[in-house]
């Protein structure tokens, strides 16, 4: 290792290049971010404070390190996701931008955890987390360093699931933010980044026409939506599977078909399953299903999909597509699975699109500004980013499109104060 090098894992130094114009160009879908950069660079508000983070690395989390450097901090990040590294841009990030990286596309688990604990071993005063696996690994086997940590920020839904779950065990020991329940993330991000991404990334590995396909989407949440929607738009038969009735009714009145899975299974061309949930698509399902049905997932950890029963009871033919394999099954169906049944989006393609994550990440930068800021009250648990910070990076995102809205006149803000006019 170099000597002027900060500490690193990667995978090719030599990619750098490559990476730092990719980082480049997701930078110009970026403004939000960029602003935010420029202050930060000039108000050096993490002098001194250090972050570790675990989120996907990728060109748009590049510009995110980029922008806490130059706000002070020393950073250490790590993957989210064994699949999701882009290793050019973890050589860039190194090479050019000086910041320490532990992540290679591809990791097993023992090098995956590995890394996380190499991105903590810089004693974190404050975390970003995309999933909670460095915020577990901090309260399991790393607690010698808990002590100096204020607190962190939580990129996705997931993530939030499983903080408050700890929280409501008494589990958590500092203030965790959850930036993804913010509106100007998870009305963007997850509905049009995962939506677009995972059509995407269904199109890199298997070139499939949309058209007249059916289309099943496991779970109607926000990213549920958009994949649903991005489908329809394709030409798709789009049916929804769901548990929640006030979901599946939604699914229902906005003209998608409504169907349990075991019903969804015998007609459909391609499953993506996006629940935050596990075993939603298992050996009852495959045995129901057309000869060459493709499967991905866009929700949560490789456990929405039964994988490990495909590996177990099935003939594998590896990687006859990009990022594909291909299961033979007894019954002579063959089983198509994308990106191992990690997330599609950013195991076969790059994930959400710079200029929705231009906000999330401008959520985090700010987030993490407000909790060294003003946090120290803040308790061991979930919150909320303040309303007017989510507010700022709407009217910031609007501006950059050259878009205007109507302000308030005082007799409308009157009216909305007051409680006395009838009707
Ligand atoms: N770490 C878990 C949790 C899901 S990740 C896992 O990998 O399985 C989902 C999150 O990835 C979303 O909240 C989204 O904000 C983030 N994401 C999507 N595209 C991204 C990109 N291009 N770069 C960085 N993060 C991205």
């Amino acid at each position: 290792m170099s000597a002027n090098l900060p500490k690193h894992e990667i995978a090719d130094s030599a990619l750098a290049a490559t990476g730092k114009k990719r980082i480049e160009w997701a930078d110009r879908n970026m403004p939000v971010l960029a602003q935010i950069r420029e202050r930060f660079a000039k108000e050096k508000p993490f002098k001194g404070v250090r972050f570790s983070a675990c989120m996907h690395v990728t060109t748009e989390t590049a510009n995110l390190m980029r922008t806490l450097e130059a706000g002070g901090a020393q950073l250490a990040l790590c993957a989210s996701n064994p699949l999701s590294t882009q290793d050019d841009v973890a050589a860039s990030l190194v090479l050019d931008y000086g910041i320490s990286v532990f992540a290679k596309k591809g990791i097993d688990r023992d090098g995956y955890y590995r890394h996380i604990n190499a991105a903590l071993d810089i004693s974190p005063n404050q975390v970003f987390d995309d999933g909670c696996d460095l915020v577990n690994i901090l309260h399991t086997t790393r607690t010698e360093l808990l002590p100096e940590v204020a607190g962190g920020c939580e990129e996705t839904t997931t993530g939030v699931i499983r903080l408050s779950q700890m929280a409501k065990d008494g589990a958590l020991k500092f203030p965790m933010i959850a930036v993804n329940d913010t509106d100007t993330k998870h009305m963007f991000d997850n509905r049009y980044g995962t939506g677009q991404s995972t059509m995407d990334a269904i199109f890199r590995a298997t070139n499939q026409l949309i058209a007249g396909k059916v289309f099943v989407v496991a779970g109607f949440g926000y990213c549920g939506k958009g994949v649903a929607d991005r489908a329809r738009g394709l030409g798709a038969d789009v049916v929804v599977t769901e548990v929640d009735p006030t979901k599946a009714l939604d699914a229902l009145m906005q003209g998608f078909r409504v169907m349990p899975m075991k019903q969804a299974a015998q007609i459909g061309d391609i499953f993506i399953t996006v629940t935050g949930n596990r075993t939603i698509i298992s050996k009852d399902h495959f045995e129901l299903m057309k000869d060459g049905a493709i499967l991905a997932n866009a929700g949560h950890f490789n456990i929405e999909i039964d994988v490990e029963w495909l590996e177990k009871n099935t003939k594998k033919n590896p990687q006859i597509r990009h990022a594909t394999d291909e299961y033979k099954m007894a019954n002579g169906n063959r089983i198509l699975l994308i990106a191992e049944g990690r997330l599609v989006n950013l195991g076969a393609a790059e994930g959400s699109p710079a200029a929705v994550l231009d906000m999330s990440f401008a959520n985090q930068a700010l987030a993490a500004e407000w909790l060294l800021k003003d946090g120290g009250n803040l308790k061991p648990g979930v919150h909320e980013v303040p309303k007017v910070i989510d507010k700022e990076i709407a009217r910031l995102k609007l501006k950059s499109m050259g878009a205007q809205i109507d302000n308030l006149t005082s007799i409308q803000e009157d009216y909305l104060n007051s409680w006395e006019h009838g009707s």
